[in-house]
């Protein structure tokens, strides 16, 4: 297991008292943080992300990403905005999903690096084609956190998502995807007209699929 228990480390060095014991507590705290550091990069973050997490010397963790990776850690700063994710459908779903895992109720305190690197495993689990990589799926609870983006419950599904603040949908990205060719009402496949497009009304029930 990579990520540390904050707050046994904490613990242990409220406890501790001798000098000895806090030396010991502060090389596993190191060790721990160095651990999470190679982990993060390994799931492909680079040094930047890994530095604002870790808190470690930026030095290390780039040697390390050349050693790792085989060429520097890309320069500059990473890109902010949601426009990226709001070009696809299926990268709002992705979101969704990486917003779902950071949710999830843990029992032990985490570190933030821990905390990432718990929600991308899982989302590498989940998900057959990953869409987001370790950096876009960090910036998930940071855009929830600006109030770019909030949950919204899907009027289909009844599932919590992401969207825009500024958008007015109220159809989750995974019925969206789902419904794209079929009925919202009756789920039957849309018939295609002898112009080649989708009907506007379903063949079954009769209806009219505007939003
Ligand atoms: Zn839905
Ligand atoms: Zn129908």
């Amino acid at each position: 297991m990579i990520c540390s228990n904050k707050g046994l480390a904490n613990e242990l060095r409220h406890l501790g008292g001798s000098a000895k014991v806090s030396a010991g507590v502060d090389l596993y705290l190191h060790v721990q943080t160095s651990l999470e550091a190679i982990r993060l990069v390994e799931l492909g973050a680079r040094a930047t992300l890994v530095q604002q997490l870790t808190g470690l010397e930026r030095k290390v963790i780039k040697r390390f990403y050349r050693q790792y990776n085989g060429q520097p850690s890309p320069a500059g700063q990473m890109p902010f905005s949601d426009g990226w994710y709001r070009k696809d459908i299926r990268r709002m779903l992705h979101a969704s999903v990486i917003w779902q895992l950071y949710k999830q109720p843990v029992k032990m305190e985490r570190t933030k690096a821990c905390e990432l690197i718990d929600v991308y495993e899982g989302y590498l689990v989940l998900v057959r084609e990953p869409l987001l990589n370790i950096t876009r799926a960090s910036f998930v609870p940071l855009l929830v956190a600006m109030d770019v983006w909030r949950e919204r419950k899907c009027n289909h599904c009844r599932v919590q998502y992401l969207a825009s603040v500024a958008g007015s949908g109220v159809i989750c990205p995974g019925c969206t995807l789902y419904y794209r060719h079929r009925c919202r009402e009756c789920g039957t496949a849309m018939k295609v007209t002898s112009q080649g497009r989708y009907r506007k009304s379903c063949n079954a029930c009769q209806q009219s699929q505007d939003q």
